[in-house]
């Protein structure tokens, strides 16, 4: 069998980390089989589905890496088939035209609710004479539901569960105004797009009874179902801005890595050992549903920064140095051809401390700089007298000194056994004066990162208490 999966964003706000899982899911399961990942837009609510939407959506998954195969399907392009087998099941019977007003159907839930049952349609026009229909009226279309037996449903996550058929009354599939359903939209689209797994959150599985039935109605085979558990915050209530970033851009913009976000909610939610760090190939070697709990998962921020980290120092120097100097470059910094050259060789010490893009963009903010720079105060603090004139002897030194960090390190021991100081009471002020901070990578990969004019005219700045 070809597996094909799909993942159907609604595009009515944005792409949260649930659908991101959800689409993960698909994709790892497609691939994993060697199968097909596909896209499709659910935009038939056109008063809430924007353009902008799509547009976030489609970023989003590129951005994850989640690439879909063939075209994106629009829902809101396939609406006349959606009618077609609506009026298909029409004329086979297994649907009715129900001409009942929204004041009956009103009445109907008022009394439901009053006799403390579920809102339920009665089937009042199931078997009545289409002759009675009131003038002017146009009707809905309802599926003719069994009312006896049940829908049995091999969840590939929860197990098997059945709902009884006198449970759900006659759903509409097509609407008066002639427009379909989602629901039925639904079960058309994943017919033709011959889907054979549907994999989305548990909160759908209500969903999938009613679909069911229209499968069966139109003697369609199904799709296998699976439904995952919802993504919860860490005090266990569904997950909501207040817990923190829930927008895929949102994590973005706070510097998450891609591959670690994928990483992280692939782990959240699906077991695989006590292996954490999966890569792409990995985690497509390894996926199946066996692996996917039913029980919600619970969102854990530190542990994504965590694993975020371990990311970073995994990614090549070369990209993050250009993922920094964007940022850099957005927070109003100019970077220099020759900054950014810089900010590549010493990524290797400033990946080794940051958890986030915007951590490493923050330490590698004094690379671009140029003098006077701005000093936190503790650094500034570093900066006595007696450590400027120790600068100011230091430098002659330097500038006599090959910047290799070997003999860059060479000369500072050397400088500092002649002082009779420690290494690190030499290294300290120097950092100071080269970043403007009292962290850095090692000083000696610091000082060759930058290069003898650069080192010279920071300590010189220094030196003379040029600051900002
Ligand atoms: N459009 C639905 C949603 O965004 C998903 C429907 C489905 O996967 O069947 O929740």
């Amino acid at each position: 069998m070809n597996i094909r999966t799909r993942f159907a964003p609604s595009p009515t706000g944005l792409l949260h980390i649930g659908g991101a899982r959800t689409a993960l899911f698909n994709y790892l399961f497609a691939k994993h089989y060697g199968g097909e990942f596909l896209l499709r837009i659910e935009d038939t609510d056109k008063a809430r589905s924007t353009q902008e939407a799509v547009q976030v959506i489609l970023n989003g998954l590129e951005w994850l890496g989640l690439n879909h195969d063939g075209q994106t399907v629009y829902q809101s392009q396939r609406e006349a088939r959606h009618v077609e087998v609506a009026l298909q099941l029409l004329a086979e019977g297994k649907a009715y035209k129900c001409y009942c007003s929204p004041a009956e159907l009103q009445a109907m839930r008022e009394q439901a609710v009053a006799e403390k049952r579920a809102p339920r349609y009665d089937g009042r026009w199931r078997d009545r004479d289409p002759a009675e229909a009131p003038a002017g009226v146009k009707p809905a279309i309802r599926l003719k539901a069994p009312r006896e037996g049940e829908v049995t449903l091999q969840d590939l996550v929860q197990g098997e569960v059945r709902v009884k058929n006198a449970e759900m009354d006659d759903m509409i599939i097509l609407r008066s105004d002639g427009t379909p359903t989602y629901l039925h939209a639904v079960v058309v689209d994943d017919h033709d797009m011959a889907i054979t797994h549907v994999i989305r959150g548990d909160d759908h599985l209500t969903n999938t009874f009613r679909q069911i039935q229209i499968y069966d109605a139109m003697g369609w085979e199904k799709p296998a179902f699976a439904h995952i558990p919802l993504i919860h915050g860490a005090d266990g209530a569904k997950l909501s801005k207040r817990h923190g970033a829930v927008s895929i851009l949102e994590f973005r913009e706070q510097g998450f890595l891609p591959e670690a976000l994928c990483n992280y909610l692939l782990r959240l939610g699906w077991g695989h050992g006590d292996e954490e760090f999966l890569s792409r190939d990995k985690q497509v070697e390894l996926f199946t549903l066996d692996g996917v709990g039913r029980a919600a998962s619970r969102m854990d921020y530190a542990k994504l920064t965590h694993l975020n980290g371990m990311w970073l120092r995994q990614a090549d120097d070369a990209r993050l140095a250009a993922e920094v100097t964007q940022r850099l470059v957005a927070e109003g910094q100019v970077v220099s051809t020759e900054a950014a050259a810089r900010l590549e060789v010493l990524m290797p010490g400033l990946k080794e401390r940051a958890k986030t893009l915007n951590d490493l963009t923050a330490s590698a903010a004094f690379l671009a700089r140029t003098v006077p720079l701005p000093f936190e105060p503790k650094a500034l603090a570093l900066l006595s007298d007696d450590a400027k004139a120790m600068l100011a002897r230091l430098l002659p030194v330097l500038e006599a000194t090959d910047f290799s960090a070997a003999q860059l390190d060479a000369a500072l021991r050397g400088f500092a056994e002649a002082e009779e100081r420690k290494l690190g009471q030499v290294a300290q002020p120097v950092r100071a004066a080269l970043t403007g901070s009292t962290m850095s990578p090692g000083i000696d990969a610091t000082l060759a990162a930058l290069g003898r004019e650069e080192v010279v005219v920071r300590l010189q700045a220094a030196i003379e208490g040029r600051i900002q």
